[in-house]
């Protein structure tokens, strides 16, 4: 259990900067969110970071070495409109993925990924769903369903992009019920969030960006109206813990 350290970290798509000079920290115990406008390179971040996409320059590390070289650390849900929704798999099938790496792909599962899987899809209360096809199932079904994967995974990280977008009430208070779960128990986690409402108060730590680092650290230090502005422009609408 230790800190990630990202450091000087850049990416560049052929024209776009799309990320400079990131520098900042991500502590294990903490639930930690990743927040800036559409384009800022949050999704960016998180990619580079695991070396899905290479960096131009820096890098992420962790425990002195590259965290892209210990990636059976790291249990990751990429942004839901990554994911081939089409794909013949069944809720079952894709919370087993999660145990892939444990078991190789040509052996058979063990009575204790089994039970990883039973147990995880059961904490996010989809356990009735386990025969339906993934594509059947609503946005927040979906996203419950690849949150199991990732439990099942026995990961000590856990990198989740924009699991809270287009979902219902409930199931958003069920999905920050086990991020909360995984930081108490001294999991590292970071998810990218799309909003600055109210839910925003169940991170305790944000990394606030717009192709540059605009600040990271404490929410409540994070979240001035200063950085706001750096990050959004002009008028921002926002939760204000003073008001509340
Ligand atoms: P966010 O997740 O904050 O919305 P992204 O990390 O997806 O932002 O994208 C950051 C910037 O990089 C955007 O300008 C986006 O258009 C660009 N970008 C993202 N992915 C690619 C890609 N594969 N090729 C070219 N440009 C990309
Ligand atoms: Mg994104």
């Amino acid at each position: 259990m230790e800190t990630i350290n990202v450091k000087q970290l850049g990416v560049r798509y052929r024209l776009v900067e799309a990320l400079k000079d990131i520098n900042c920290e991500i502590k294990p115990g903490r639930l930690t969110g990743i927040i800036g406008p559409n384009g800022a390179g949050k999704s960016t971040l998180i990619k580079a970071m695991l070396g899905l996409i290479p960096a131009t320059v820096g890098t992420a590390m962790y425990q002195e070495k590259p965290l892209m070289e210990q990636l059976e650390e790291v249990a990751y849900v990429p942004q839901r409109s990554q994911i081939d929704w089409t794909y013949p798999a069944t809720v079952w099938d894709v919370v087993l993925m999660g145990r892939v790496r444990k078991t190789g792909w040509f052996r058979r599962f063990s009575t204790v990924s089994r039970r990883l899987a039973t147990e995880a899809l059961e904490r996010v209360g989809m356990s009735e769903y386990r025969n339906r096809p993934i594509g059947q199932l609503s946005g927040g079904q979906q996203q419950r369903v690849f949150i199991a994967k990732a439990l099942s995974e026995e990961a000590e990280i856990f990198f989740f992009d924009e699991p809270l977008a287009g979902i219902d009430k409930k199931t958003e208070a069920i999905i920050f019920q086990i991020l909360h779960e995984l930081a108490n128990a001294g999991k590292t986690v970071l998810v990218v969030h799309h909003d600055l409402g109210e839910a925003i108060t169940n991170f305790d730590d944000l990394i606030l960006l717009n192709r540059e680092l605009i600040a990271s650290g404490p929410r409540q230090e994070v979240l001035s109206g200063e950085n706001l502005k750096r990050a959004y422009g002009g008028k921002v609408m926002f939760f204000s813990e003073k008001a509340a």
